[in-house]
Parts: structure tokens; C-alpha cells; sequence
């Protein structure tokens, strides 16, 4: 089966043209600048990328030039739109209701718009991008896969926070933890690849990118993850802040006088690596550069975000009762090999040890711990295409 995916952002969308048969991509690209001047790149596999500039208006004209190029007669996939069977969207928040993948439908659509008052900048937009394809290819089933779906097995323990239950039950105000496609995906992985068994396994995944999170799954569920209501809580990331005393905010506000709104901005644009490197980047190759070069804010940076990787890891090995084994994900944690290195050198009282050697590789799956090591460290490229490609097969055949 051919399977569209598509992520849209609320100026940008990305594809992947999927067969599920074999799981390769057949095409891919992006849309640009949707709303200003549009951009589209198309790639078919095997060929050369395209650039075409066209105005895009709203993401129903971007998607036409998305199916346009994918049916071009000299350069596309497919020979027609009928060839594509189904189209699989990520969606970032599912809110209370909307707690797995789903075939969509008014209900579902409902949903996702109730959401958005939690995902504001993405769920928008990604019901554009549901509307644009349930307008342009009508009849083909639709599917969403919400980045929150993975984080609904939490146990009340992990998920309620300690603030009055009425904001809970109001506002549901609760922890859901994002980037669950690809937790689900490199769980799932790990497990296959270390041999592990799916019903009694420990496994920690750190998915370092530009948004950083870690989830502690057992026994192939998700029972702690540390992104919060919003993708802010948790992990330093490239420009937010992570974890803080809520008490700064309230402090900050009066004494810079800035709104609530200004401070969150704060929080999520100018904040993480990129504060704690006095502004010099978000991008972790820069910041290892800077660091051999001998800046001092940058070595900062580095070792803060590896310090509370390592933090993390602790207290899920805890919450776990035990870990069988840690997966490194994200542009982060499949290549910066620093940061492994420093995550790790924390974690030699859980018997692991690192292969110095085996951390030099990247852009692959490998184990990067020692033979003897008490618990397998690995490194394994998410993939949260096919993820999403998978659960709309799933779901489609399932119908
Ligand atoms: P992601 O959000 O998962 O695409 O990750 C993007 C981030 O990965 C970038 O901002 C960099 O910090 C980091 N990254 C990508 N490639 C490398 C690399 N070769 N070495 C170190 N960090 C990298």
C-alpha cells in the first residue's frame, strides 16, 4: 500500500510518499514559507531534488503541488492519485480525548480542535493539512497519529501534577509527554534488535533533537515521559529551558515586567543550549567547536544538557525498578558522541561502560556499550515517518 504522510507546521509541511510493502520512500520534500511567497522541494528516491517556487497562499494550495509533483509524468512516483490509498498525519496534541491513532472522522476532527487550546502553535495547522487532503483527495482514509498517543498509559501517579485537582479536572492539566511516535518507534526497535522480551523489558529512550525528551518504557508501555502539558518541561533543548522553579516566572515577570506570554516566549525561543552558550547556538556541532576552541559557556552548555539527560536516566532506572536498555535518538543522540560520552560517565554505577570505539559511528543503528556492560546502550535513528505510515496501515486494514 502507498501511504502519503505529512507533517505540517503552521508555515511549512513535510511528505513521504511510502510504500508499506516494502517500507521504502518513494518521494519526499517539503513545502516552505506556506502563506508568504511558497517553496516546494520534491525528491523522488533515486533522483534529483526540484525546487519550484510557487505561491502557496494556504497549505490546500501546497498540498495540490505536492500531489501535482508526485503525478508529474517526468519526474513523479506515481502514475495517478489513486495509486496513494491512505494519508497519515502527525498530530501534535491529542488532548484528554483523542488518546491513539485514529481513522478521522468529525468526532476525531472535534477533538484535535478542542486540543488546540494545548498545542496552539501545531494542532491549527495540522488540521489544515487534514482538510486540504480530505478536500483534494476525497474518499481516501485518513489517519492522525498524535504525538501525546504514547504517554496516555502513564499511571496517575506519573501524569497528575501536585496543583489543585480542579485544574486537572477543568482543564485537564495533566502531564502527556510529546515526540510519542518516535518513543513508540525506538521502544519497539530497541526491543527487536537486542532480543529483548516485549512483556518484560526495561527500556529508556532519550530522543535528543532540537526538542529533547526521555521516556521509561516497561514492558513495551510508556510509564514516565518528560515533556509535560506543553513540549517546555523536561530536558534543556536547543532554546528551551526545560525543567525550572515555576517560582522564576512569577519573579522574572515583576521584576523585567513582562506579561505571562513574554515569559513563556522566553522560555521557549531563548532559553536552553542556546542561553546557556551566551547565544552563540542552538546546534550542537557548533557548540562542540566552540567547546575545543576553549569556550567556556559552551562547554557549560554541553554539560549542563548531558547532566540532565543523565538525571533523567537515574530516576527512570528508578522508577523502572531496573533497565535493561538505554536508546539514543534525535540529530543529538545518533551523532554527537560527546554527549553520549558525558551521559554516560554519570551512569557507571548502573555497570554500564562505554565502547569508545563503537561511539565514534553514526547515521546507523550499533550498540555503543562494552560486551560486559550491565546494560546495553544503543544508538538507533528514529523514524517517525514510518511509524506513522505503519499505524495507518494498521489502522486502514483494521477498518
Ligand atoms: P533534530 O531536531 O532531531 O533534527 O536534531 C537537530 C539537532 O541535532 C541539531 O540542532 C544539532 O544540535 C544536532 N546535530 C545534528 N547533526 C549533528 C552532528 N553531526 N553532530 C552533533 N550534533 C548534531
Amino acid at each position: 500500500m502507498k501511504v502519503l504522510v505529512v507533517n505540517c507546521g503552521s508555515s511549512s509541511l513535510k511528505y513521504q510518499v511510502i510504500d508499506s510493502d516494502t517500507e521504502q520512500i518513494e518521494a519526499k520534500g517539503l513545502c516552505e514559507r506556506i502563506g508568504l511567497d511558497g517553496r516546494l522541494v520534491y525528491q523522488p528516491t533515486g533522483g534529483e531534488k526540484e525546487i519550484t517556487e510557487a505561491p502557496m497562499p494556504t497549505h490546500s494550495e501546497a498540498i495540490q503541488m505536492v500531489l501535482d509533483a508526485l503525478v508529474n509524468p517526468k519526474t513523479g512516483v506515481l502514475k495517478s492519485l489513486d495509486e496513494v490509498e491512505a494519508i497519515g498525519h502527525r498530530v501534535l496534541h491529542g488532548g484528554a480525548k483523542l488518546t491513539e491513532s485514529a481513522l478521522v472522522n468529525d468526532d476525531v476532527i472535534a477533538a484535535i480542535e478542542e486540543a488546540s487550546d494545548l498545542g496552539p502553535l501545531h494542532n491549527p495547522a495540522n488540521l489544515m493539512g487534514i482538510h486540504a487532503c480530505m478536500k483534494l483527495m476525497p474518499g481516501k482514509p485518513n489517519v492522525v497519529v498524535m504525538d501525546t498517543s504514547f504517554g496516555m498509559t502513564l499511571p496517575a501517579k506519573a501524569y497528575r501534577y501536585a496543583i489543585p485537582t480542579e485544574y486537572y479536572e477543568k482543564y485537564h492539566i495533566r502531564r502527556y509527554g510529546f515526540h510519542g511516535t518516535s518513543h513508540s518507534f525506538v521502544s519497539k526497535e530497541t526491543i527487536k534488535y537486542l532480543n529483548l522480551d516485549p512483556d518484560n523489558s526495561k527500556v529508556i529512550v532519550a530522543h535528543l533533537g532540537n526538542g529533547a525528551s526521555i521516556t521509561a518504557v516497561k514492558n513495551s508501555k510508556c510509564v514516565d515521559t518528560s515533556m509535560g502539558v506543553t513540549p517546555l518541561e523536561g530536558l534543556i533543548m536547543g532554546t528551551r529551558s526545560g525543567d525550572l522553579d515555576p517560582a522564576i516566572i512569577d519573579y522574572l515577570c515583576s521584576h523585567e515586567n513582562l506579561t505571562a506570554a513574554q515569559m513563556n516566549t522566553i522560555l521557549n525561543k531563548k532559553s536552553g543550549v542556546m542561553a546557556l552558550s551566551n547565544n552563540l547556538s542552538s546546534d550542537f556541532r557548533d557548540l562542540e567547536d566552540a567547546m575545543n576552541e576553549g569556550n567556556e559557556a559552551a562547554g557549560l552548555a554541553i554539560d549542563a544538557f548531558s547532566y540532565r539527560v543523565a538525571k533523567y536516566i537515574g530516576s527512570y532506572a528508578a522508577a523502572m525498578n531496573g533497565v535493561d536498555a538505554i536508546a539514543f535518538t534525535g540529530g543529538i543522540g545518533e551523532n554527537a558522541g560527546i554527549v553520549r560520552k558525558k551521559v554516560l560517565e554519570y551512569l557507571g554505577f548502573l555497570g554500564i561502560t562505554l565502547d569508545e570505539e563503537a561511539n565514534k559511528k553514526r547515521g546507523e543503528t550499533f550498540v555503543v556499550s562494552t560486551p560486559d556492560s550491565r546494560v546495553k546502550v544503543i544508538v538507533l535513528p528514529t523514524n517517525e515517518e514510518l511509524a506513522i505510515c505503519r499505524e495507518t496501515v494498521r489502522l486502514v486494514k483494521n477498518a
